[in-house]
């Protein structure tokens, strides 16, 4: 299986360059924020208590999130292999994607990280925020936006050093035209192991 984590911080084109990946190499999407925005828009208790922390620009307990990829990971058992958009945020969650994946026989093949300055997220965020449907209310908000990149510093960086600790770490600038970054991720995932 090819089992990929794309990590970067909010705003860094992870979605965008996701469904490049997913066209290519057919690989199960499992992005814990549109997971989240599913169960808020179907109002259901998981909905509304991720809710309380995504209205803060805070991260979701890892309990919740880790809950939900592995229902994903068990019930796409014939997958050719997942790809990771947002998930792990913290070292906890990826010690237990890592436990997930030995009980399904396959691990992570590697990490593709996306390197944006925060001047540059905050201001595509804002972005994002005027023009997406449906609307995201945490992006159109400069405090909530800085809030979510403060979180990414603290609790979510160190995920890097866990998969750099593994062998499996490579990072790729993420400023520019949209093909040439999706050409540099693919030369990186060619050579990961299968
Ligand atoms: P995203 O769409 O990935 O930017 O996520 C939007 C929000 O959902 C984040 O700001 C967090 O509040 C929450 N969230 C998404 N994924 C996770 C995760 N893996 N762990 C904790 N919280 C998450």
């Amino acid at each position: 299986m090819l089992n990929i984590v794309l990590f970067g911080p909010p705003g860094a084109g992870k979605g965008t360059q996701s469904q490049k990946l997913i066209d290519k190499y057919h690989l199960v999407h499992l992005s814990t924020g549109d997971l989240l925005r599913s169960q808020i828009a179907e109002k259901t208790e998981l909905g509304l208590k991720a809710q309380e922390y995504m209205n803060k620009g805070e991260l979701v307990p890892d309990a919740v999130v880790i809950g939900m990829i592995a229902d994903k990971i068990k019930s796409n058992s014939n997958a050719k292999g997942f790809i990771f958009d947002g998930f792990p945020r913290t070292v906890a969650q990826a010690a237990a994607l890592d436990t997930m994946l030995k009980e399904n026989g396959t691990a992570i093949s590697g990490m593709v990280a996306l390197e944006v300055d925060e001047e540059e997220l905050t201001k595509r965020i804002i972005l994002r925020g005027q023009t997406a449907v449906p609307p995201r209310p945490d992006d159109q908000d400069e405090t909530l936006v800085r809030k979510r990149v403060s979180e990414y510093n603290t609790k979510t960086k160190p995920v890097a050093d866990f998969y750099a600790g593994q062998g499996k770490f490579a990072s790729i600038y993420g400023i520019g035209e949209i093909e040439e970054i999706f050409g540099q991720i693919c030369n990186v995932v060619d050579k990961l192991p299968k």
